[in-house]
C-alpha cells in the first residue's frame, strides 16, 4: 500500500530568553536552544538527538545556531545577531541555502511562530507542496517558505538538487522504518516495550512529521511522539488528548507576524 508521503514541519516554542540581556556570542545560545526546542528524549530522559528546524534531520554534532533574520548581507540586521528571538537551529544545508536572503515574516511561515505542521504536505515522490486545504494566499506563503531553505526540488539547481534529493532519500528510508514499526505496533498495541521502542526509534531517526503521518490513525502514538521532542507540545499546535492539529499557532511569545496559520 502506497500512502501519500505527508511530511509537515514540526512547530516549536522557544519561550522567554534564559537570560535578561542579549547573548555575548550567538553560539552561547546553542545549548539553551537544543534544550528548549530540539532535544529528543528517550524513556530514561537521555539526550539521543537534535534536529534541524527546517528539514527535521537529526544532526548529531554540526547543528548550527540559525539566524532567522540574516546578520549580514544586503538584508542583514546585525543588531539581531545576538537576540534570542532571532534564533532557531539548522543543519548546514538548510542554513547555507537560506543564507542571507531577506526575511519578511508576513510572507513566510516559521516553526516558532506558525503552525508549520499544518502548512505542508510531502508526496510519495518526495515533492513538497503546500497543504491543498490552505487558502490561495497561504499557498503562496508556503511555497516561498520552501524555497527559502531549498526544500522544493528544482531540476536546475545543480548541487542544491543533490542535497534536496538526499533529503528525499532519507525521508523515504525513515518512512519505511516507520511503516515497519506500525506493523509491530498493530500486532501488540498494549505492549509497553514495543511502544517505547518505537518512540526511541523516532527520536533516533528524526523526521518527526514522517512518523506522525505514518501513525496518523493512532492518537496514542502521536501524543507520545509530540511529547518526545522538546518544544513540540509547548508550541500549543497539538491537542494533547489525541495528537490532532490545532491551527493557528497560538504565538504565546507574541512574535512579529506570528499565528498566521
Ligand atoms: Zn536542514
Amino acid at each position: 500500500m502506497l500512502k501519500l508521503l505527508e511530511k509537515k514541519l514540526r512547530p516549536v516554542r522557544r519561550n522567554n530568553s534564559p537570560q535578561a540581556t542579549n547573548f555575548n556570542d550567538y553560539a552561547d545560545a546553542k545549548p539553551h536552544l537544543i534544550g528548549r526546542i530540539s532535544k529528543g528524549k528517550n524513556v530514561r530522559g537521555l539526550h539521543l538527538a537534535s534536529y534541524c528546524s527546517y528539514c527535521e534531520r537529526p544532526i548529531p554534532t554540526s547543528l548550527a545556531v540559525e539566524h532567522i533574520e540574516p546578520k549580514k548581507g544586503p538584508f542583514g540586521k546585525p543588531q539581531l545577531e545576538t537576540v534570542w528571538t532571532n534564533f532557531l537551529l539548522a543543519c548546514v544545508n538548510c542554513n547555507s541555502t537560506k543564507g542571507d536572503k531577506q526575511v519578511i515574516f508576513s510572507d513566510l511561515f516559521f516553526p516558532d511562530r506558525d503552525n508549520t505542521f499544518f502548512a505542508f504536505e510531502y508526496k510519495a515522490d518526495g515533492t513538497v507542496i503546500p497543504n491543498p486545504s490552505l487558502s490561495a494566499r497561504h499557498q503562496i506563503t508556503a511555497k516561498k517558505t520552501l524555497d527559502l531553505c531549498g526544500l522544493r526540488k528544482k531540476k536546475s539547481q545543480g548541487k542544491k538538487t543533490d542535497i534536496a534529493l538526499e533529503r528525499v532519500g532519507q525521508r523515504m528510508q525513515i518512512w519505511g522504518q516507520a511503516e515497519d514499526s506500525l506493523v509491530d505496533y498493530r500486532k501488540d498495541p498494549a505492549n509497553n516495550a514495543v511502544v517505547n521502542g518505537i518512540v526511541n526509534l523516532m527520536v533516533a531517526t528524526g523526521f518527526f512529521s514522517v512518523w506522525m503521518a505514518v501513525f496518523d490513525d493512532i492518537p496514542e502514538m502521536k501524543v507520545r511522539f509530540i511529547q518526545a521532542i522538546s518544544g513540540t507540545e509547548e508550541s500549543g499546535c497539538f491537542d494533547m488528548a489525541d495528537g490532532s492539529v490545532i491551527s493557528p499557532h497560538p504565538n504565546a511569545d507574541n512574535l512579529q507576524d506570528g499565528g498566521k496559520i
